[in-house]
């Protein structure tokens, strides 16, 4: 199978690649292999002068990527310049604290000298997503690279000139040759590269799906693995909430990335209280989104990434209005991979909106009668990646956050994720962390020095 560009906004397809054979994979990770010690031995200040040099690439070339993310994925221009701002952030975060995150710990024992030294695995693969072509790879690389490791990426096969970008940007940063390489492989080929022994360890951002089936390699092999799948966040609006507040960020939240985001609020779970007053300011504004071009800088919503991403989501949605929920705004499939920002309201257990992720702009409205009932509702899932609280109260809200069953909870603030705090779910959105210091630590070995 080939690696196809195609623009979902235009249906053209802008380039094919022939994916690798065998023999090539096995040769690029022997290269990535050999390329990895001498980077390790290279110390963090010179790591780091890379990593910043990368970030200033980025920063210089946020318009041209954004215009290649706009072409393979549909992004909006606007936020794709946005998300490649947020890579270069990364990037200067760990080559700033790196070294730092990776500091000896010395330890009391009955030994002369003790510690705990953190130090390099090796190669580890990151098989990465479309959704943030750009974001998703640096939020693994620019940490898993730090740490002294070597990088190989599998990408989604949507978006392969993103993919080579990304390998040229370490290039052009002046990264030891192979030491980021791109491989253009098909996911059958993902358990061969897990079981390749000069690789180390795999991170996936993905679905479940893909989660199940790289878990299983790694588990066969003994290799260390991360796993970044997908959610079903809540968004809870209490009844002391500001109303205004929070339905301009449910739909910032929902809508961002066409909706196509892990940790957008998908099931918005307002108390019976305010539900109809927060559903009125919720629709008002959903409808003043602009739909379009992704190259206009007008527009907030583009194409969804894929035609079959674009029908599954729609037949998400009329398998739930089938099962009782209410169509209050779209719910009708535009041209081509165009879906326009949608809301099922009544949404409630049994119908595919309640238990499903749907990864696209539509919202599932799911009423609570009161504040246990939202809490209830928002443990109601396979799911535990984010969740929102939005409360006037919120030193209450902070207190009801700890019964929440995900990886985090913002009060008052949409979930998003930042270099400085550690990203990542539990339950069915997977395990280990990424960002902070916990990501930077997932890919180490941590080691155990003891001296008489
Ligand atoms: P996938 O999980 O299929 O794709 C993510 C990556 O995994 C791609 O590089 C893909 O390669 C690879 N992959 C897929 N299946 C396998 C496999 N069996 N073995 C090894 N690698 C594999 O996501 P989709 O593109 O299909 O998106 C669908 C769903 O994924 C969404 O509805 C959402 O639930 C979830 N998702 C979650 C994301 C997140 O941020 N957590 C991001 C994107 C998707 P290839 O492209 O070649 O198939």
């Amino acid at each position: 199978m080939p690696y196809i560009s195609l623009n979902p906004a235009t249906n053209e397809t802008l380039k094919t690649y022939m994916s690798w054979d065998r023999r090539h994979l096995a040769e690029a990770l022997e290269q990535t292999y050999h390329a990895q010690p001498a980077w390790a031995r290279l110390g963090f200040p010179r790591r780091a002068e890379l990593m910043h040099r990368a970030a200033s690439l980025l920063h210089e070339r946020a318009a041209e990527y954004a215009i290649l993310i706009a072409a393979e994925m549909g992004k909006p221009v606007r936020e794709g310049r946005a998300e490649v701002e947020k890579c270069a952030l990364a990037c200067d975060y760990y080559a700033v604290h790196a070294e730092h995150f990776m500091q000896v710990e010395r330890v009391q024992t009955g030994a002369c000298k003790s510690y705990v030294s953190y130090e390099p695995l090796g190669v580890v693969l990151g098989v990465m997503p479309w959704n943030f072509p750009f974001f998703q790879v640096i939020r693994f690389a620019a940490p898993t690279l730090m740490a002294g490791n070597g990088c190989v990426l599998k990408h989604a096969s949507n978006v392969p000139q993103c993919a080579l970008a990304l390998e040229r940007l370490f290039q052009d940063a002046g990264f030891p040759p192979h030491l980021f390489s791109t491989l253009m492989i098909e996911p059958s080929e993902v358990g061969e590269a897990i079981a390749s022994q000069h690789v180390h360890a795999v991170t996936l951002t993905g679905s479940e799906r893909a989660g199940r089936e790289i878990a299983s390699h790694a588990g066969q092999h003994l290799k260390k693995c991360v796993m970044e799948l997908g959610g079903s966040d809540a968004f809870i609006v209490l009844k002391d909430a500001d109303l205004e507040l929070a339905a301009t960020f449910a739909v910032r939240s929902r809508f961002q990335n066409c909706g196509q985001s892990c940790i957008a609020a998908k099931r918005i779970i307002p108390v019976a209280d305010i539900a109809d007053e927060f559903g009125s300011l919720f629709i008002k504004k959903t409808k003043e989104l602009k739909m379009g071009d992704p190259l206009d800088e007008a527009t907030q919503i583009g194409p969804m990434a894929r035609l079959d991403l674009r029908e599954n989501l729609h037949q998400q949605v009329t398998d739930s209005i089938a099962q009782g929920a209410h169509a209050v705004l779209g719910c009708e499939p535009g041209e081509g991979a165009f879906y326009p920002p949608s809301i099922l309201d009544d949404v409630t257990p049994g119908m595919r909106a309640y238990h499903e992720e749907l990864f696209g702009p539509v919202a599932a409205v799911i009423r609570a009668a009161d504040e246990e009932d939202a809490i209830r509702i928002a443990n109601d899932t396979r799911f535990g990646l984010g969740s929102s609280i939005w409360s006037r109260d919120a030193d209450h809200a902070e207190e009801l956050a700890h019964r929440i069953q995900a990886g985090c909870s913002f009060i008052n603030g949409m979930v998003r994720s930042d270099p400085r705090l550690p990203f990542g779910g539990t339950k069915d959105s997977g395990f280990g962390r990424e960002l902070s210091y916990h990501g930077i630590r997932e890919f180490v070995n941590v080691k155990t020095v003891w001296v008489r």
